[in-house]
């Protein structure tokens, strides 16, 4: 059906987004190249010599890039969902590079999560006389390696059969993952489910998660960058014969992949970086076992692998878009964002 997309089955595509400057000084500012899916990076203090590397991605937006036309390159991926595929999307990038761009947006410019649920409705309408779709989302975070429902109504209370574990004075609820996932495709089976019919819905749902994110960030301070955002939409259709298809898109806004200095940070920093940058190496080392074909493939190293043990490898199809901003201060990050891209493309 969608061909360009089957063509990518197995395969982890790499988008790269430039995001624009945000200060207006034309020195001291990354000189990003582009030309036929490559990209030169131009140290801006050392730009003659050595102060050159290219990177190749699939693809590569440039700052004047609109959340349209990002989109439009994802479609395909979003869509394949409709037929029974899982797919994976992760935005990855140092904190302020544009990975909540990307993914949600804002009011003005819709990010990947509204415009894709979007497509999925029409979708869903215009096969209506063939499938019934019914569409459903999950959306929680994963902090220090614990997983918190952020479409709980009641997020202090003990609603669900959740793990209760003390952070200081919070009581925070986490959830518990089915790493062999049953019949009805639910890694979080306690997670609040929340069926959706309009992008309204999703705005009513993405608030209430804002503000489930921000109870918790003031009280326990965490920041928002310090953790992942996962928008699972789980998907199940019923053709006219009866057989039902269930499939599952992940929208990933990964933790900020700065690294942090050891000696400069100590305490609950320190054990955030520590699990932060675990959990994205273990991303990494399942999607170079799963790209090796190796007979073990390590999920169970962190929770947002184990999370979407489904959606990775397989049949599944994953894209990651890489952020970066062209800002001479951030050039070590942007070249280990870039560098991590590469590694992740080559699986
Ligand atoms: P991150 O989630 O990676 O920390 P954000 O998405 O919050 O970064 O982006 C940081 C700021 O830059 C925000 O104010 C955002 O609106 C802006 N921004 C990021 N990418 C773009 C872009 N492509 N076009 C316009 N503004 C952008
Ligand atoms: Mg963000």
């Amino acid at each position: 059906l969608y061909n360009m997309v089957q063509d990518l089955k197995g395969n982890i595509r790499v988008y790269c987004r430039i995001r624009p400057a945000f200060k207006h000084e034309e020195e001291n500012v990354i000189d990003f190249i582009g030309q036929d899916g490559c990209l030169v990076v131009v140290d801006p203090r050392k730009p003659e010599k050595d102060g050159k590397k290219m990177f190749q991605f699939n693809r590569i937006f440039s700052p004047t890039a609109t959340q349209d036309e990002v989109f439009r390159d994802t479609q395909p991926l979003v869509r394949s969902v409709m037929d029974g595929y899982n797919v994976c999307i992760f935005a990855y990038g140092q904190t302020g590079s544009g990975k909540t761009h990307t993914m949600s947006g804002s009011a003005k410019e819709l990010g990947i999560s509204y415009l894709a649920l979007n497509d999925l409705f029409e979708m869903s309408d215009k096969r209506k006389d063939v499938t019934k779709y019914e569409i459903q989302v999950q959306l929680v975070e994963i902090y220090n390696e614990q997983v918190r429902d952020l479409l709980a109504e009641d997020s202090g209370a003990t609603k669900y059969p959740f793990h209760i574990v003390y952070f200081g004075f919070l009581t925070i609820n986490t959830l518990e993952i089915r790493s062999c996932v049953s019949d009805n495709n639910l890694a979080l089976p306690d997670a609040t489910l929340c069926p959706v019919k309009s992008t309204v819905d999703i705005i009513n749902l993405m608030k209430l998660g804002e503000q489930n994110r921000a109870v918790g960030s003031t009280a326990v301070n965490i920041q928002s960058s310090r953790s992942h955002s996962v928008l699972s939409v789980h998907v199940q259709g019923e053709d006219v014969s009866g057989s039902i298809l269930r499939s599952c898109l992940h929208l990933v806004d990964l933790a900020g992949s700065e690294r942090i200095d050891k000696s400069e940070v100590t305490g609950d920093g320190l054990r955030e970086a520590q699990h932060i940058n675990k959990s994205l190496s273990c991303l990494v080392d399942v999607m170079t076992a799963l790209a090796q074909k190796n007979s073990h493939i390590p999920y169970r190293n962190s929770k947002l692998t184990l999370l979407l043990q489904n959606s990775l490898g397989g049949n599944a199809k994953t894209l990651m878009f890489a952020h970066v901003g062209p800002e001479g201060d951030s050039f070590g990050e942007t070249m280990s964002t870039l560098k991590f891209a590469q590694r992740v493309s080559t699986v």
